[in-house]
């Protein structure tokens, strides 16, 4: 009941965090592994809410150790042993909730190598399908069962990309994006985007063809442009269009489901050498924390007041499914290697600031 509470108070903002496990070349030395705990399970059951414990140590210039202990809270988080399906079961209902007439974000938000896409799109198997096709096989399911109660849908599928603050058509014809897109407002007042393709769906096996198509067109654009895909933000939506002839009833949402540009600082990404990798972390930096800015001034009920969407391209894209009764979930990746602490702990703060 209390965990009800605490979304309502947040205004259907939740984050969670999730540490992937280390792959089979990093977990030969123990060292290797970051001193992480997690939360106890009493806390988790009292409060629906659940801790984090990053432990780092630092010696001083005269060989003195010294330990931090770093506490973070999450509305859920899931240790590196914690599968897809486990994953999905937590995120199952706000999905479905599209169905319902919420506009939905999903955000992957870690460094590079954090296991974004990993939570995202996941692997080839079933047991290994990440959320993406969870969300769609799910709504399908879903909405087929209440066609007995009269509702049809229609679905469409759109997929876009945003690098150095530039909308790209993930579906677009030909093997490059030649158009240019605009953000507008439509008759109704909601976002769309000029010239963007979106591809009917009518069943889920459609859903897999197109990402496969959209795999390919970021696979090109990697070759040439350096590791693109983890320098953007992918954005893929789900609209959803549903009537009721029996009670007369429509609704229409979008669910997004994005895959944040890796959160990294300018060091390890080597941008300090290169112009363009300077201007694409200057870019990203700046879309995040726009991102972080919108979602807390949504989480502070500020839904009347001002909140800053015209800071960047990506909140400019989501601003309709970031307003309202919309529904916003931070998935914050993290790595479990000590090599990586630092950047584990700039995604931690940043994920509590948005929470
Ligand atoms: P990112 O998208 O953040 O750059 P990836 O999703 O590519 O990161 O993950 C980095 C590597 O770790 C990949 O090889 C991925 O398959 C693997 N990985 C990430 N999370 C998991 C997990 N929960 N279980 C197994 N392997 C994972």
């Amino acid at each position: 009941k209390l965990h009800n509470q605490v979304q309502e108070l947040k205004g259907n903002i939740r984050v969670f965090a999730r540490v992937r496990p280390a792959l089979a070349h990093e977990s030969g030395d123990p060292e290797a592994l970051a001193d992480i705990a997690y939360g106890d399970e009493r806390l988790a059951q009292e409060t629906g809410q659940s801790q984090i414990v990053v432990t780092s140590r630092t010696e001083s210039a005269t060989g003195q150790q010294r330990e931090q202990i770093n506490n973070f809270t999450f509305d859920k988080i899931f240790a590196p042993n914690a599968g897809q399906k486990e994953v999905f079961e937590e995120i199952s209902m706000l999905a479905q909730s599209v169905l319902d007439g919420y506009n939905v974000c999903i955000f992957a938000y870690g460094q590079t190598g954090s296991g974004k896409s990993w939570t995202m799109e996941g692997g080839q198997n079933d047991q290994d399908a990440g959320m993406i096709p969870r969300a769609i096989e799910m709504i399908f399911a879903v909405s087929n069962g209440l066609r007995d109660r009269g509702w049809k849908y229609q679905m469409e599928g759109q997929f876009l990309e945003v690098y150095n603050e530039v909308i790209n058509d993930l579906l677009g014809n030909g093997q490059f994006d030649t158009k240019k897109h605009e953000i507008k407002f439509d008759k109704d007042g909601k976002v769309t985007v000029t010239d963007a393709v979106s591809i009917p769906l009518s069943n889920p096996r459609q859903v897999s063809t197109l990402l496969e198509r959209a795999r390919s067109r970021r696979a090109v654009a990697a070759t040439l442009m350096n590791e693109r895909s983890s320098r953007s933000h992918s954005v893929f939506t789900l609209k959803v269009r549903g009537e009721n002839p029996l009670t007369n009833e429509r609704c229409e949402a979008s669910l997004n489901l994005v895959d944040l540009a890796g959160s990294e600082r300018l060091e390890k990404s080597g941008a300090g050498e290169n112009k363009d990798r300077l201007k694409e972390t200057i870019n990203i930096n700046k879309s995040l924390s726009a991102l972080a800015d919108v979602i807390g001034a949504l989480g502070q009920g500020r839904e009347g007041g001002h909140v800053p969407y015209r800071n960047s391209t990506l909140t400019r894209l989501l601003q309709t499914s970031l307003s309202g009764s919309s529904k916003t979930l931070m998935m914050c990746n993290l790595s479990p290697l000590s090599a990586h602490l630092g950047e584990t702990l700039c995604s931690l703060r940043f994920a509590t600031k948005v929470n």
